[in-house]
Formats: structure tokens, sequence, C-alpha cells
């Protein structure tokens, strides 16, 4: 049977790699949607839409041809036909993405989007999604919810290894602000440091990769 997941959790948590690696190990559909609040932040900053500009971004949002490629091995995005990627990890977009991402109107327009390819995969392959507000927002009725968690200084060395390609000390404190500010700036708009009723908690700091993976599975298969 096609299984839906939902995986919340804070920034370097290790949600994205988790995610993907148990949906390619359930051969299933892997959503990744904070790519679709980056999307529309790129494409705003690229064309100049102000973000504070509530309504011009929230007609954007709605306006945008926006595909989502759901291979887990190899997931993407197109924007207005343009396939892109590191445009959408830059410094410039995950600071800016919380003032796109605070707007309700956008967060309702891409709650519509994301839930399209979660009810394709319950007729299909099934699909783990990950995301600040899955487990309680976009799928509340995913068969298994998790916040994957990790204390602050196991989530400053991950995010310092994705960034920078190192974890010492010079590299986490360059993270710090990045992670820090916007986890506080995102949970205006959805607490994800708490478990909601019926969302499992799973804590990684001292788990590695494979073991996080296995316990997430562990919850699928019981
Ligand atoms: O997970 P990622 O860091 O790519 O998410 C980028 C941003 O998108 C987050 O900082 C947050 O502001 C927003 N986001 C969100 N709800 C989601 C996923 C991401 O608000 N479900």
């Amino acid at each position: 049977r096609p299984v839906v997941v939902a995986v919340d959790g804070p920034s370097g948590s290790g949600k994205s790699s988790v995610s993907r690696a148990v949906a390619a190990r359930l051969g299933a559909e892997y959503l990744d949607t904070g790519a679709t609040f980056r999307a529309v932040c790129w494409w705003c900053l690229e064309n100049d839409v102000d973000l504070e500009d509530r309504p011009a971004v929230a007609e954007a949002a709605r306006q945008l041809d926006l595909e989502l490629g759901t291979d887990p091995t190899g997931p993407t995005v197109r924007v207005q036909g343009r396939l892109v990627a590191e445009e959408l990890r830059t410094s410039r977009v995950s600071s800016a993405v919380s003032a796109v991402a605070t707007n309700l109107d956008v967060r309702a327009e891409l709650r519509r989007r994301q839930r399209e390819v979660v009810d394709a995969a319950r007729g299909g392959r099934g699909v783990v999604l990950e995301g600040r507000d899955t487990t309680t927002v976009v799928t509340p009725d995913a068969d298994v919810r998790v916040l994957l968690v990790a204390d602050e200084d196991a989530r400053l060395r991950r995010r310092a290894r994705d960034v920078h390609g190192t974890d010492d000390a010079a590299a986490r404190e360059r993270t710090r602000d990045e992670v820090v500010r916007r986890d506080r700036d995102d949970s205006t708009v959805s607490e994800f440091s708490v478990a909601a009723d019926g969302v499992v908690t799973v804590d990684s700091s001292a788990l590695t990769l494979e073991e996080t993976v296995d316990a997430v599975l562990a919850l699928v298969l019981r």
C-alpha cells in the first residue's frame, strides 16, 4: 500500500537527507516543501518583486509555473521551465525566504500544490514529504508523521558541513546566525519544536544518517 510519510523539524535536523533516503528505501516519491518556498523567493528576487509587498508575492506564487521532480535520488525543481538547483540554496535566498514563508496567501497556494503531489502519490508509489508544517498542516492525515530534532550543536555542525564543507568552530559560528535566526523567524508561522498529537519525535543528535533512516523506517514498517 502506498504510504505517506511527513517529516518536520528545524534547520540542520537532517530532514532532507533522512527523507530522501527513506523515500528511496520505500521506492516512494520525495517532496521537499521548502524548495517550493525557495522557488517563489528566488523568482521574486530575480524579477524585482518586493518581498514585503505581500499581495504581489502571493500573486507571483499563484502564477508561477513550478514543476517538482520527485525522484528521491535526484529531486528537481523547474521554475518557468528553467531547472534551478544551486539557485535555491544561495545565502541570498536562505536569508530572504522567511519573508515569503510568513506570507499566509503564499502558504495557502503552496500547500495546495504540495497536496496535489501527495494526492497523486497516494494512488501511486507513496511519498515522503518534508518541511516545517507537513505533519500538522499539509498532511495531518499522513500515515506516519515524524518530528526530527537534534540539539543545536549537532544542527550547526551539519549545516556548516553542508554550506562550508567543514564543521570547524569558525564555520559553525558562520552558520549560527542563519540556522538560529531562520528557525526563530519560521517559528512565527509554524511551531516545529514540539511534536503535535500523533507525531513521533526522533532525536538524531547522537545518530548517524543510517541510524536515523532506520529509526524512521521502523515507524513506517511497524
Ligand atoms: O527546508 P528549507 O530550509 O529548504 O526551507 C526553506 C524555508 O521555507 C524555511 O526556512 C521556511 O521559511 C520555509 N518553509 C515553510 N514551510 C515548509 C517548508 C519550508 O515555511 N513546509
